[in-house]
């Protein structure tokens, strides 16, 4: 059996996650929508990744790109995503490595549902809660969670009773610090979900005044996990895994934003971008890593590269042509061998 890092040539992992049609989009649709996505998956040429079709309903044109693995909208379940993807990073918080996993996409692509989910149907981000916990039972670990957004790039706590601005400090070794930022220790689902959820409730209503930040800033759940090393000498090993609900990409061309839209708009994309460079230096193994042309991925510096393990989870509108394209075209290029 092959170990499970040696299924891709890439070191950070990206993944396309197609989501479904909604019923409204499917009554527009005289219950017929149209899919621009289709997927190559058996590859005999390179069997460690797979092909992925955009075909524009128009004009009938083509585009195509090669990616690490395909969640298509027939198995709709979060679950094969974090079963295959995200469990394998597990093991290696607990030895003291840290890892990421990004929702990328454009609004409406399904990157909250992705990572959040709902009541019934646990996102990524309740699932590895949930295995993280299972996991400190049995090894003697503790687990800690941190909870704040990048909006605009300036940082929020979401778990203070007001969201409030933190400060980011490098110290000398490099390492990065978000001065005063919360952690709580959870010991249960049902702690978790209290404390995540009432989080969740005030990243909506942080910004007064704007509507949707929600979708416009990034996210960050951060899960800290300290593990007591097992060389008897009391020394404690500490891993964390960060799971970022990305702010939805938007294609400047497509949309006519103004004033503080355009402003947001702007600082989304530098940073998707940043991003993307970063991601395309590691996997290129390029001498040197962009991670400070912006704040996202300079927070990200002790999670992305060296040891640590990430994927990207490209999700898809399948009825959006234009903009998976941009989406997937972005993925690609910080995949691209
Ligand atoms: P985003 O966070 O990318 O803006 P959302 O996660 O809010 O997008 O998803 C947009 C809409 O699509 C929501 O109504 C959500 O419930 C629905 N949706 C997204 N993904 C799925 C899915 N896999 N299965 C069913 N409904 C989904
Ligand atoms: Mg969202």
């Amino acid at each position: 059996l092959k170990p499970s890092n040696a299924r891709s040539i890439s070191k950070v992992r990206v993944i396309i996650r197609v989501r479904p049609f909604l019923p409204h989009e499917i009554s527009a649709r005289n219950g017929n929508p149209i899919t621009c996505i289709s997927v190559l998956d058996q590859d005999f040429e390179s069997p460690e990744e797979i092909t992925v079709y955009l075909k524009d309903p128009e004009t009938s044109r083509k585009e195509c790109y090669q990616l690490d693995s395909f969640f298509g909208q027939e198995d709709n379940n979060v679950g094969q995503i974090f079963y295959r993807e995200v469990r394998p990073l597990i093991p290696g918080i607990f030895n003291g490595c840290n890892a990421t996993v990004f929702a990328y996409g454009a609004t409406g692509s399904g990157k909250t549902y992705t990572m959040q989910g709902t009541e019934e149907q646990p996102g990524l981000m309740p699932l590895a809660m949930s295995m993280i916990l299972s996991h400190c039972q049995s090894t003697g670990s503790t687990a800690q969670i941190s909870y704040y957004e990048v909006y605009m790039d300036r940082c929020y706590d979401l778990l203070e009773v007001k969201a409030k601005e933190i400060s980011i400090l490098d110290d000398k070794d490099g390492q990065i610090h978000l001065r005063g930022l919360s952690q709580v220790s959870i010991n249960t689902m049902s702690e978790f979900m209290e404390i995540f959820s009432t989080g969740v409730q005030r990243r909506k209503v942080a910004h007064t005044g704007l509507n949707d930040v929600s979708s416009r800033s990034h996210g960050v759940l951060v899960i800290s996990v300290s593990t007591p090393s097992t060389d008897g000498t009391g020394a404690v090993v500490c891993g964390k895994l960060n799971l970022i609900d990305l702010a939805g990409n938007e294609d400047n061309r497509r949309t006519c934003n103004e004033g503080i839209r355009l402003q947001e708009s702007a600082k989304i994309n530098q940073s998707l971008f940043a991003l993307s460079n970063v991601i395309y230096a590691l996997n290129n193994n390029k001498p040197r890593v962009p991670y400070r042309e912006s704040k996202l991925t300079r927070i990200l510096q002790d999670s992305l590269g060296g040891t640590s393990r990430a994927v990207m989870v490209a999700c898809l509108n399948p009825g959006e042509y234009q903009e998976s394209v941009h989406t997937v075209s972005l993925a690609a290029r910080s995949r691209h061998i």
